[in-house]
């Protein structure tokens, strides 16, 4: 018998099977490193225009483009709400006033909030001021406005004329698996009593952005996030590698680039209102914008500048909005009152008065830093 010839095996050289098993290998980690890259923690600032101020966001995480270009038209359509020179829910109200109610659903959320603070504050915020505020025209043509003119406007400026009817209604939110979840909504009703009233937001509108814009921080593949509208900002989430947000704050004496201090925040609310952002001067005199609503003028407390922080977990639907309005009122009370304001709702401040002595309260006294020269620190209380 012929011996069977053994198989031949057709075998590679060693060096080229190597590349064989290798190449497979490569390409599977060179995708991973890729697709790691795409998805890694970024950085993405985007800087835009709304609410008559300078927006800019600073966003972290795996897809931050998307969410923050989201967040730009957010604040846009809040604006087309809140604003009364334009014909959303703000400006309907107005030019209602007098007559049928507007329903709304947001909208009366922030105002409910806002009229709690104007009782709050004793007055010293009034978000029917419009009546006064467009004869000062401090975004338009600032100057002094007419004695009877400002009386009459004066008379038609009262928040407890703002009336709000609530009512709660259910609705079905359908979830992935075929069912739905039965949720509850609230409308209000909202009319102003009188006609020729006016709500002006202009004194909560950036911090109202800022509530916006923290929606942002639920969005997947964001891991933090920092907005800043105005003299508003909002801190969410965490920065990549950890550590406070730093937010610093204006010098009333220096120019616009001028840093006063340095805040340093786990998170939160931050607004600051001060009489050198907008003012005009006649007879040698300085009128700024931030009114008192008793008297319809500016508001002259002794103070230069409020900043006002609502730390994380506080109570409210709209913090940004709370922080802008408790900063404005806490402007028009002055130091002693508005610390007391403050302190009932849980927020810290910063109060500069007119002989450059700082008070900072006690929560926020760790967390600042003061750079600028010139000012000395008085003490909260
Ligand atoms: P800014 O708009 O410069 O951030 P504020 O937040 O302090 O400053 O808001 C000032 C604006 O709010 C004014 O231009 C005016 O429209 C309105 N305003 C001024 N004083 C009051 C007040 N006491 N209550 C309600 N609104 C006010
Ligand atoms: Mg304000």
């Amino acid at each position: 018998m012929k011996p069977m010839p053994e198989k031949s095996k057709a075998r590679l050289p060693k060096g080229k099977r190597a590349i064989l098993i290798l190449l497979p290998l490569a390409l599977v980690l060179a995708g991973l490193a890729a697709w790691q890259f795409a998805h890694r923690e970024r950085e993405y600032q985007l800087d835009s225009f709304a609410m008559g101020s300078y927006v800019q966001l600073t966003v972290w995480g795996r897809e931050p483009e998307e969410g923050a270009a989201e967040t730009v038209q957010r604040i846009e359509k809040l604006e087309r709400e809140i604003s009364w020179r334009r014909d959303g829910d703000i400006g309907k109200m107005n030019a209602q006033a007098g007559g049928e109610p507007v329903t709304v659903e947001d909208t009366g959320e922030l105002l409910a909030e806002l009229l709690e603070l104007c009782e709050r504050s004793g007055w010293a915020l009034d978000i029917t001021l419009g009546p006064v505020t467009r004869l000062w025209d401090f975004d338009g043509e600032p100057h002094l406005p007419d004695e009877k003119e400002l009386e009459k406007a004066l008379a038609l400026v009262d928040y407890r004329k703002l009336s709000m009817d609530s009512e709660e209604y259910w609705y079905e939110v359908p979830t992935e698996d075929g069912y739905h979840l039965d949720c509850v909504g609230t409308k209000y009703h909202v009319s102003l009593k009188e006609p020729g009233m006016a709500i002006d937001l202009g004194a909560v509108g950036k911090g109202a952005a800022c509530d916006e814009a923290a929606e942002l921080i639920y969005r997947e593949g964001i891991s933090g996030m920092a907005a800043s509208v105005g003299g508003s900002v909002c801190l969410r989430g965490e920065k990549p590698g950890g550590g406070p947000f730093r937010v610093s704050v204006r010098d009333p004496k220096g120019d616009q680039a001028g840093s006063l201090g340095v805040f340093e925040l786990d998170g939160g609310y931050i607004s600051t209102s001060g009489s050198y952002e907008k003012y005009f001067e006649q007879d040698g005199k300085r009128y700024h914008h931030i009114l008192d609503p008793s008297t319809g003028r500016p508001a002259e407390s002794g103070l230069v500048s409020v900043t006002v922080w609502c730390p994380p977990g506080m109570v409210a639907r709209w913090p940004g909005a709370l922080s802008d309005g408790l900063a404005t009122a806490c402007f028009v009370l002055g130091k002693t009152d508005g610390l007391a304001l403050l302190e009932s709702y849980g927020a810290e401040g910063l109060f500069i008065d007119e002989n450059d002595v700082i008070t900072v309260t006690e929560g926020l006294k760790d967390r600042f830093s003061l750079t600028a020269g010139g000012y000395s620190l008085g003490e909260a209380g």
